[in-house]
């Protein structure tokens, strides 16, 4: 158990609302559906309670496991997470107990979020990868989800996120009782993740310039934003390169002397 919970428990630095560029929208719903409803469980119950199970769907590195985080950190919740190609792949042939497992753990920790990421690979519809083992993962789940569902009492929520959620089958859509779209980030979300990382490094971007480059990159997502942001810090230093390489290997051969004069 220790070596599972050391692969699934996470220990990434918390992530708050102001972490995440734009998605007002998104923000706003899921103060509302899912935060309020886990930090006051004595107002939200019965009907008012928390889903279960939240799906969140859209392009890749539109920022789904940021707000997974952000969600277990803003409802005080202890973070589990895991992909489902770990699962089937490391897990092979055990990956049914690790549910399980995870599962029990998360109860034991609640109020727990537990974020599976890919999840259109393990709860597809595809039949050709309708082996046996895959079969009773995916029932496994939906035992653990339902049991979660039943009981009322348990304060757990899966998360779950996919690029394809058309791939995802009828039992697992159901079970998702949200869904939310996560879309590519607007002007506003674009250049909000430019000035977020010039926060940490010193950069003399002027305002037309940063609404210049937001504009420019119509289509890219978060994750490709913090791509460009990170290249266009490295520039400067690609400069320096020749002269990093010629201190280092300076370096070496002071210490390969040193050594052969001892
Ligand atoms: P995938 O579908 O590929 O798993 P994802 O939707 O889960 O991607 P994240 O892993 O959350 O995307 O985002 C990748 C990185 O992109 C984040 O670590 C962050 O640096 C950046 N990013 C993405 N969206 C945002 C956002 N809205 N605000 C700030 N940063 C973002």
């Amino acid at each position: 158990i220790e070596t599972i919970m050391s692969e699934v428990m996470d220990k990434t630095p918390p992530i708050t609302w102001n972490d995440i560029a734009g998605l007002e929208f998104v923000k706003k719903t899921i103060k509302e559906i899912v935060i309020w409803p886990m930090l006051r469980p004595d107002i939200f119950n019965g009907l008012r309670g928390p889903p279960k199970g939240l799906l969140l769907f859209g392009p890749p590195g539109t920022g789904k496991t940021l707000i997974a985080k952000c969600i277990a950190n803003e409802s005080k919740s202890t973070f589990f997470s895991i992909t489902a190609s770990t699962l089937t792949s490391k897990w092979q042939g055990e990956s049914e107990k690790l549910v399980k497992v995870l599962f029990e753990v998360a109860r034991s920790y609640q109020p727990a979020v537990i974020f599976l990421d890919e999840i259109d690979s393990l709860l597809s519809q595809r039949s050709d990868d309708d082996r046996e083992s895959s079969r009773r993962l995916k029932t496994e789940f939906f035992i653990q989800m339902d049991g979660a569902r039943t009981t009322g009492e348990e304060r757990i929520l899966l998360i779950g996120a996919t690029n394809r959620p058309q791939e995802l089958d009828d039992a697992a859509r159901r079970r998702f009782v949200k869904k939310l779209y996560i879309p590519l980030p607007e002007f506003i979300g674009r250049k909000q993740i430019i000035i977020n990382l010039m926060k940490s490094q010193p950069c003399n971007l002027t305002e037309e310039e940063i609404n210049r480059i937001s504009e420019l990159t119509e289509g890219y997502s978060g994750a490709d934003m913090t791509h460009l942001c990170r290249e266009a810090a490295i520039g400067p230093i690609r400069n320096l390169e020749g002269m990093i390489e010629t201190v280092a290997l300076d370096q070496v051969r002071e210490i390969n002397s040193q050594d052969f004069l001892d």
